[in-house]
């Protein structure tokens, strides 16, 4: 059993941030990684909003952001755990009782950002085809798909985000979304319109995802008249929104109905002395300046219980 007093569950920019300002704290906390470490923005290709970060010759790429983020956390004190937590008690705490596959540690107070993860669409052929053509990280797969053609499924930021970046390798980039309309900001919308190899299908969703070993085509369905056709393709990215990644808390913190961690304006879980912070309870903003500043926030209130315990 390793005693900690403090653990940052999660590695995404709401537990970097968290790991910076509690470690400016003296606190020496102990970052458990998650099994994607730097979460969300390690397969994120261009940062361009985050603010203080704007380079016109060259836009800082996800993971150099995970990088100079780590190397902060680190320099004021911050250890990182590269393991994935499978279990924890909260509710009987403090201290806290968290478990990994290679470890058990206790710790006064915990923050949790283990952030969200991709929807799936949840049709036929999708499961069977991932990695063989169905994907949902464009940065990570769209190199596998130079000369040809794919779809893109969702009508939000990640889908024209990943779609524009996608035409650097793909023939065509094809949009599928169940509306009329985009739901993405003016600006993404503006270059997903100009970009000559990007295409859009209105009113339509994917009901079945098809292939031989390999993804060859999709069922398609206009949701406004029914007809139904087939599509030849030979890739199909799926954007349409995420989860919070909050099984393993399940019976130990408050959450809504889709599984988002409750909390209060200060960061504050219903446990006294766990806070979380970023998408594992934020369904609004998910922004990487938004989930830092919850990092940071959670944080500081943290600092402030344990100094109040002592
Ligand atoms: P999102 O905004 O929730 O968009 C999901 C899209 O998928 C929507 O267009 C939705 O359609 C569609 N969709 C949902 N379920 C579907 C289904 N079962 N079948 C077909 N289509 C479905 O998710 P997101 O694009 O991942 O963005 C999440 C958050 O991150 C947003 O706040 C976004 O602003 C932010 N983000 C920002 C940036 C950036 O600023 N550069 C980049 C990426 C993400 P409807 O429109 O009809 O609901």
């Amino acid at each position: 059993m390793q005693k900690e007093r403090v653990i940052i569950i999660g590695s995404g920019p709401a537990g970097m941030a968290a790991a910076i300002y509690v470690g400016r704290a003296a606190l020496s906390p102990l970052v458990i990684t998650g099994n994607q470490p730097g979460g969300q923005i390690s397969i994120t290709y261009e940062v361009e909003n985050y603010p203080g970060l704007y380079n016109p010759e060259s836009t800082p790429t996800g993971p150099e952001m995970v990088q100079i983020m780590q190397q902060q956390a680190e320099h004021f004190g911050a250890r990182f755990a590269y393991e994935e937590v499978t279990e924890v008690e909260l509710r009987s705490g403090p201290p806290f009782t968290i478990k990994t596959h290679a470890q058990t540690y206790v710790a006064d107070a915990v923050i949790v950002t283990a952030g969200a993860s991709p929807k799936h669409l949840d049709v036929p052929g999708e499961t069977e085809f991932i990695g063989r053509g169905v994907s949902y990280c464009g940065t990570c797969d769209g190199f596998f798909f130079r000369g040809k053609d794919v779809v893109v499924v969702g009508g939000g930021d990640s889908a024209m985000e990943e779609g524009i970046f996608l035409t650097k390798f793909a023939n065509n980039v094809t949009v599928i979304h169940r509306r009329d309309s985009l739901r993405a900001g003016a600006t993404l919308q503006r270059r997903a319109f100009t970009n000559a190899k990007m295409n859009f299908i209105w009113d339509t969703v994917i009901e079945e995802i098809q292939g031989n070993g390999v993804v060859t085509g999709v069922q398609l369905r206009n949701v406004q008249t029914g007809e139904a056709k087939a599509m030849p393709t030979d890739g199909v990215f799926i954007f349409v929104g995420h989860y919070p990644n909050s099984k393993f808390l399940e019976g130990q913190l408050a959450m809504d109905e889709h599984g988002y961690v409750i909390t209060d304006e200060f960061m504050r879980t219903n446990v006294a002395g766990v806070y979380a912070a970023g998408e594992i309870q934020d369904p609004h903003y998910r922004q990487i300046a938004t989930s830092v500043g919850q990092g940071v926030a959670a944080a500081m209130q943290l600092e402030r219980w344990l100094s109040a315990q002592e």
